[in-house]
């Protein structure tokens, strides 16, 4: 069995990761596939933590923009991910890993509530635990939600996948020139505003020295690669 770098760790997957092809909603023959894989990362010991986000069912700032309340838009932003992430639990359960779904907002006959020491037990005895529902806050992001779990639960590192396979130094879809980095300063990331994470998430992970891997999603066996320590993506400190 191969030696994964770090002890633990906090996957972060977009919405969009769950919606494949979709514009909207759940495919659940892609979260199928992202199942699979998480399985086959489990495999190498590491403990899996998982944020998922929700802009592929719904987005505060898009509610908002629209003449929404932008709290009552973040909430429903933050139910979202709820939705998601039951859904990568079922997905996951049904390779035969244990789960377990904590939402910061208590929902108690849905999942479990966030609690800290809880979730660290659970990842203690090799369960995967998906945190759901964000911070609980309106105006915060799941990129931040993993920023700060990963602070909370001491994670060695965050996983970004994403539809982009790292940072470039411009949008790789509308310049073909653009430049991907290997390597990033969290500071290089504030100072020139590379869309890598919010700024929020960015400062937290840079306040409490949490390195991040940004890789992309759709090459089948990049998260096992990254747990590894193979150089795929961008890797920020
Ligand atoms: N959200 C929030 N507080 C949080 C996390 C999320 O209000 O701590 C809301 C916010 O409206 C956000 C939505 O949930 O737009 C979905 O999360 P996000 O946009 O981060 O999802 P992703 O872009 O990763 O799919």
């Amino acid at each position: 069995m191969s030696k994964a770098k770090y002890k633990r760790v906090i996957i972060k997957l977009s919405g969009a990761a769950l919606a494949g092809e979709q514009e909207y909603g759940i495919d659940p023959q892609f979260i199928n596939s992202i199942a699979q894989e998480i399985k086959q990362v489990v495999t190498t010991e590491v403990e899996v933590a998982i944020v998922v986000g929700g802009g592929n069912i719904f987005r505060g700032v898009a509610g908002s923009a629209k003449g929404m309340d932008r709290g009552t838009a973040d909430y429903m932003g933050m139910l979202a991910t709820v939705m998601n992430s039951l859904a990568l639990q079922d997905a996951l359960e049904k390779l035969q890993l244990e789960t377990r779904v904590q939402t910061a907002i208590a929902m108690r006959q849905i999942a479990e509530p966030y609690i800290r020491r809880r979730a660290i037990r659970h990842l203690e005895k090799g369960r995967i635990v998906i945190f759901a529902a964000g911070t609980g806050n309106p105006f915060f992001s799941t990129d931040t939600t993993a920023a700060l779990r990963a602070a909370e639960i001491n994670a060695d590192a965050i996983l970004m996948a994403k539809n982009v396979d790292g940072v470039y130094d411009s949008d790789p879809v509308e310049n073909p020139n653009a430049v991907k980095f290997k390597k990033l300063s969290y500071i290089d990331v504030l100072n020139r505003g590379l869309g890598v994470m919010d700024s929020t998430a960015v400062s937290l992970c840079m306040d409490n020295k949490i390195p991040l891997v940004v890789f992309g999603i759709e090459q089948i066996g990049n998260i096992k690669k990254v747990v590894l320590g193979e150089e795929i993506g961008t890797f920020v400190r």
